[in-house]
């Protein structure tokens, strides 16, 4: 592996190969795989990881919004891609695009049915989602009449799929909760066979759905996070391996005396000599200010070193008293050998959150084919 001479996020692509042969063994060889790509694959590269998950045989992608199908689209992804939450101002790009929308809602349901119309189309692939708990997108159970009434003697639209999303896959304390949505899911899909004539694609589980609850899994599973190396439980974890590792290297050392501060605000003061060193990665990268003032820890040469003082917007400054290195020596902030997880939880956040939030400015290389 190549030492970093910038701030990079190192995208390791057998490391992703390896992650989606472990999700796939834990479903049937006969359910659809749906690679969930959304927000840049979870802060690597959407058009790189929806490549190398076609040559894996992924059935299916998702995304949040139009504009990240399109961009799939464009850069030649050729499978299925359901767009999690499509707005209406994009429903004909969406169809320009052969973008599978999720209808969760009565207006949304009017609204593509009326662009549906507008560009001639007929039996266009669409997810009906259903809110079983979650309270955040769906249509309630009792729209399933509304819902047959809409699409009686009109045929621009085909119900490709049923769809809902789990609330606390990973949570086995609310394994009742999850079970009664487990059971509503089953109840909507149930009602809808007889009425429709033909029987769409049912789908339900994430990445912890797929760990803990295989028996739901229908006819497509829904990963992410798990397809980039988390497993939301260290025994998952194990398995998994981290597709993005962020390294940086130290721009500058300092060497400062008792009483002398660090940073905007002076927010750190040394209380004995120390040593400093500057590394080129700040907020707008997405290592946020929370991880400062002592917050987190990053690796140099296999060594703790404290973030310390303010993160700031292109920088942040590390305690190296005692540890050996020297300008241009490369730092490690997570990834392989220091677990995201580890990182985001000492600022209270998650994985998902951290991955994400690595912004555009950095560059991403990719290892592995
Ligand atoms: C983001 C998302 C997923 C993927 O969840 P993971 O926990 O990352 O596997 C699946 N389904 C829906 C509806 C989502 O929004």
């Amino acid at each position: 592996m190549a030492k970093a001479q910038e701030t990079v996020l190192e995208i390791d692509l057998d490391a992703l190969a390896h992650n989606y042969r472990y999700l796939r063994s834990k479903v049937a060889p006969e359910t659809k795989f749906m690679a969930v790509v959304k927000a840049f694959a979870y802060g690597s590269d959407a058009t790189k990881i929806a490549f190398k998950l076609e040559t894996l045989g992924v059935d299916y992608f998702s995304v949040a919004y139009v504009k990240e199908g399109v961009a799939l689209r464009e850069a030649g992804i050729s499978r299925p891609i359901l767009v999690l939450q499509p707005q209406p101002t994009n429903f004909e790009a969406m169809i320009e695009s052969c973008l599978e929308p999720s209808i969760y809602s009565p207006r949304i349901l009017r609204l593509f049915l009326a662009a549906a119309q507008k560009l001639d189309q007929k039996k266009y692939p669409v997810h009906l989602k259903f809110n079983t708990g979650l309270n955040r997108l769906g249509f309630c159970e009792n729209d399933v009449a509304h819902i047959m009434e809409c699409l009686s003697d009109r045929d621009e639209i085909k119900v490709e799929a049923i769809f809902s999303h789990l609330a606390a896959s990973d949570d086995l304390d609310e394994a009742r909760f999850t079970e009664g949505q487990i059971s509503s899911f089953e109840k909507i899909t149930t009602a809808f066979h007889p009425k429709l004539g033909y029987r769409p694609l049912q789908h339900l589980l994430n990445t912890s759905g797929i760990l803990n609850y295989p028996a739901a899994q229908y006819d497509m599973v829904r990963s992410g996070i798990g397809l980039y190396g988390f497993g939301n439980e260290a025994k998952f974890d194990q398995e998994l391996k981290p597709v993005a590792t962020l390294k940086t290297i130290i721009s500058q050392i300092h060497r400062i005396e008792p009483g002398e501060s660090v940073g905007y605000n002076r927010a750190f003061k040394a209380n004995g000599h120390q040593v400093i060193a500057t590394l080129p990665i700040g907020h707008a990268d997405g290592i946020g200010r929370q991880y400062g003032n002592g917050a987190t820890y990053v690796f140099v040469h296999d060594k703790k070193a404290m973030i310390i003082g303010n993160v700031c917007m292109d920088m942040i400054m590390i305690d190296i008293t005692d540890i050996e290195c020297k300008e241009g020596d490369e730092v490690l902030l997570f990834g392989k050998g220091a677990s995201a997880e580890n990182f985001a939880a000492t600022a209270n956040t998650i994985s998902y959150e951290l991955l994400t939030g690595i912004s555009q400015r950095v560059k991403r290389v990719f290892i592995g084919h």
